[in-house]
């Protein structure tokens, strides 16, 4: 593979390197990119331009989704010509909060109920989310069960709408 081929043309820009990841859907809910889930932390030249160090947060570790997506951006930025490197980073934790209303807006049309606010009891460890706070994303009800803790992914739970009766699955990632 041919590292640092860079011509003599226009340097690619950061700009130009973000909207390439944002191409990149997310293996798991490919409604958002990477960038949208906000594990894309950061994008780094290196001094001459060649290569590029994109700094990534996983979801939470050990998520099966981060080695997909690792390798999505390897290929995606090595068809410019860089040299890509991932550097994982895992402080400060990846939190749902770095999704923008837009993101979780698009994570609802999807069907997929955005994760809620997150406070000091739901980050308690014997704690799990408190279903009144789940909202259903067909009908915007809270009155919602939990029927699962693990979804089609690990990311995600299972709840049911006790008031529309559809089940929809919950990304709970923190
Ligand atoms: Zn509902």
């Amino acid at each position: 593979m041919p590292f640092g081929k860079m011509g003599a043309s226009t340097p690619i820009t950061t700009d130009a390197i973000w909207n390439l990841l944002k191409q990149i859907p997310d293996p798991e809910v490919p409604a958002i990119n990477i960038v949208e889930l906000g594990v894309v932390r950061d994008v780094i030249f290196s001094e001459d331009g060649s290569g590029v160090e994109v700094v990534m947060t996983p979801t939470y570790s050990g998520c099966p989704a981060m080695k997909v997506m690792e390798d999505d951006v390897k290929e995606k930025l090595s068809a410019e010509g860089l040299e890509v490197k991932i550097k994982i980073i895992y402080k400060p934790a990846w939190t749902t909060d770095w999704m923008s209303e837009e993101t979780k807006a698009k994570l609802k049309a999807y069907g997929i109920s955005p994760p809620p606010k997150l406070t000091f009891e739901h980050l308690h460890p014997l704690s799990s989310v408190k279903n009144a706070e789940v909202m259903c994303p067909f009908c915007d009800s809270k009155n919602t069960t939990l029927t699962s803790q693990f979804g089609s992914t690990a990311c995600k739970a299972l709840h049911f709408c006790d008031n529309c009766h559809q089940p929809f699955e919950l990304f709970k990632c923190h």
